[in-house]
């Protein structure tokens, strides 16, 4: 991600300070200060307070802004409306609406100047735009507004993917001023097909809305394609709805969030893809018995985790509780399995796995004040760039959802149009007419956006060149696997092997087994490792239980357990030797047998906003 400023810009710099009355008008005051980090909020009357609520605004909190002017013309203030997501004191996020009136100048033109300044120096600072050298910031400076595809898969999780991207969702990134398309998988596998023939060049980012299962099928289907190199340049986005949400977990961890879990989560990384800003992310190519390949962004599974991923299918229910009930069953009936696994030891040692620790409405009065629309330059775009103001929605059943580009809000039903008018994006002082409710209709953006998908399927991909020491993988798509030799073949001499009763084994990618299970802290997007982790048969009940309780802060690497193993690799291979047993990939059940796996560093792209910054 292009950093927001200058290198040379500390975080503490102020880039705007003005004084702006309050709204509802109090007689209040305030003096406002942006910095690179945070929007500072200074009471200056009735008189400044003493402990300041509300006080320091940091930007992580703050899905976007728009500009608004009052419906009576005889007011010369323009207004800065800021959306903002702070934890209450219950430490859940809560929408807060901050509305202030910029009044310092003698007429609306000039007050909306500055308005419209602090808004686009504001979306610089959110989206990661570089501010002018000069200083001298305005909105047409703004490049358009970033266009993502979300795919929703309405059964992720406990089925509410599709109420949650409509409540929590869907206002943020309006909020944000971005400009989307949506639709809702309609079976397994959909959004694999779906993604096959897409325009790619149409969009910024495919966003997943469920759990990491339906990240699989996007990532497989770039992957799918004849032109899988340029594909997997488009980034992929993650917002966490699924019973399974560890790519989220990571994405939040890397923010700086604390750990949180359900709506918390989701707005967490709402947020943060409102941001901007897309990091390389491993994949690892994995290679089946059978000689299918698949990729995975997550983690290959053997053993205890995939028992009870796969065992905890029936309670989809609980969320992601059906994890902890799966683990508790898991405990009682025990089972170890007998394998080789062997690996190719990464030459650069990762650093140690033991040293990381692990809405309120719109300003009420309506009547008063006109909305602005969202920074979105204006743009002669094909249809298929619909923003969410003329974006019939794919329902199962028409529903208001109402959202626009700066108008987060859902109006009524029936509201009052006449009272709105926009003057952003050149659009005068000429009333809007409302957003149309959002419904689905028979030219969705389904029909306008892709090929049709034959019967039986895609077609089948071209054949691919033939990869130089990899022939198992010469019908597939995607990048050869030098490391691996076939699976028949023996492993080469500088892997290490191990021949063991395990209660489990696993090669995960990023840090990230569950939203809140930390397997390999240490573990980066882009590390370009795959992090093995095995425990061997000998274990107590209590002390698997302990490793599995300690994992949600990534401290199970501090207990000293004797059966617990570890290695940065850049390739596995597992031979079960046990004959049942349960083999997972992202959480996917696939054949059982003998697997092998290599990294393929910063293959694929992945929305996750800024990183915190390093201590
Ligand atoms: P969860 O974390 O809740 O399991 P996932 O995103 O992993 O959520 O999705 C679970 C499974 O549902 C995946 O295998 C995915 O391919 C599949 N899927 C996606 N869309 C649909 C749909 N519309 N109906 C049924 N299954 C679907
Ligand atoms: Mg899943």
């Amino acid at each position: 991600m292009a950093p927001p400023t200058s290198p040379l810009l500390a975080a503490s710099t102020p880039l705007l300070h003005a004084e702006f009355g309050s709204y509802p008008a109090r007689g209040s005051r305030f003096a406002l200060t942006l910095t690179p980090q945070a929007l500072h909020i200074q009471r200056l009357r009735p008189k400044p307070e003493a402990r300041p609520r509300g006080g320091l605004v940091p930007l992580t909190e703050v899905s976007g802004c728009c500009t608004l002017r009052s419906r009576s013309p005889s007011d010369p203030a323009a207004y800065l409306c800021i959306y903002t997501y702070p934890r209450g004191r219950r430490g859940g996020r809560r929408r807060d609406t901050r509305t202030f009136q910029v009044d310092g100048a003698a007429t609306y033109e000039e007050n909306r100047a500055e308005a419209q300044r602090w808004a686009a120096m504001l979306t610089c600072l959110l989206r990661g735009i570089p501010l002018p050298r000069d200083g001298d910031i305005h909105l047409e400076l703004l490049p358009r507004a970033p266009r993502l595809l979300l795919l929703v898969n309405p059964f992720g999780g406990r089925g509410l993917a599709w109420q949650w991207c409509k409540n929590h969702v869907l206002p943020i990134i309006s909020e944000a001023g971005l400009s989307f398309n949506l639709i809702q998988t309609e079976r397994q596998n959909h959004a694999r097909e779906l993604v096959q023939s897409l325009n790619l060049s149409e969009w910024d980012g495919i966003v997943t809305v469920s759990g990491d299962g339906l990240l699989y099928e996007v990532l497989n289907g770039l992957l799918d394609r004849p032109d899988w190199e340029e594909a997997l340049k488009t980034p992929v986005g993650i917002l966490p709805c699924g019973s399974g949400n560890a790519l989220a977990g990571a994405v939040n961890q890397r923010s700086g969030f604390e750990q949180v879990l359900g709506i918390d989560l989701l707005i967490n990384c709402s947020l943060l893809l409102c941001r901007g800003g897309a990091c390389p992310l491993d994949l690892l190519s994995v290679t089946l018995a059978s000689g299918t390949r698949c990729f995975s962004f997550l983690s290959v599974a053997w053993g205890f985790v995939s028992d009870v991923d796969i065992q905890s299918e029936r309670f989809r229910a609980l969320g992601s509780a059906r994890f902890t009930l799966g683990t508790m069953l898991g405990l009682a009936t025990l089972h170890t399995y007998r394998g080789r696994l062997s690996y190719l030891p990464a030459t650069v040692e990762p650093a140690s796995p033991t040293t990381t620790a692990a809405g309120p409405s719109l300003p009420r009065a309506k009547s008063e004040l006109t909305l602005v629309p969202a920074p979105v330059a204006p743009l002669a775009h094909s249809p298929l760039h619909r923003s969410v103001s003329d974006l019939p929605l794919p329902l199962p059943q028409p529903q208001p959802v109402c959202t626009s580009p700066g108008s987060p809000d859902a109006l009524p039903n029936g509201g009052t149009p006449s009272e709105l008018a926009g003057d952003w994006g050149g659009a005068g002082d000429a009333p809007l007419s409302p957003d149309p409710p959002l419904h689905s209709s028979p030219g969705s953006p389904k029909a306008a956006l892709l090929m049709p998908i034959p019967e039986g399927g895609p077609p089948a991909p071209d054949a691919a060149p033939q990869p130089q020491g990899a022939p198992q993988v010469s019908s597939f798509k995607g990048p050869p696997d030098d490391l691996l030799p076939p699976l028949g073949s023996p492993v080469p001499p500088d892997w290490v092997t191990l021949e063991e009763d395990f209660v489990l084994m696993l090669a995960i990618s990023p840090s990230h087994l569950g939203a809140d299970m930390v397997a390999a802290p240490h573990a980066r997007f882009d590390d370009g490792l795959l992090h093995l982790c095995w425990v061997r048969a000998g274990i107590s009940r209590t002390a698997l239980l302990r490793l599995f309780l300690s994992m949600e802060r990534g401290t199970h690497f501090t207990l000293g357990c004797p059966q617990l193993g570890y290695a940065a690799a850049r390739a596995f291979r597992l031979e079960p030797l046990t004959p049942r047993g349960v083999l997972t990939v992202d959480g996917e059940q696939v054949e059982y047998g003998p697997v092998q796996a290599q990294v393929h560093p910063g293959l694929a792209k992945l929305l996750a906003g800024p990183a915190a910054r390093e201590p």
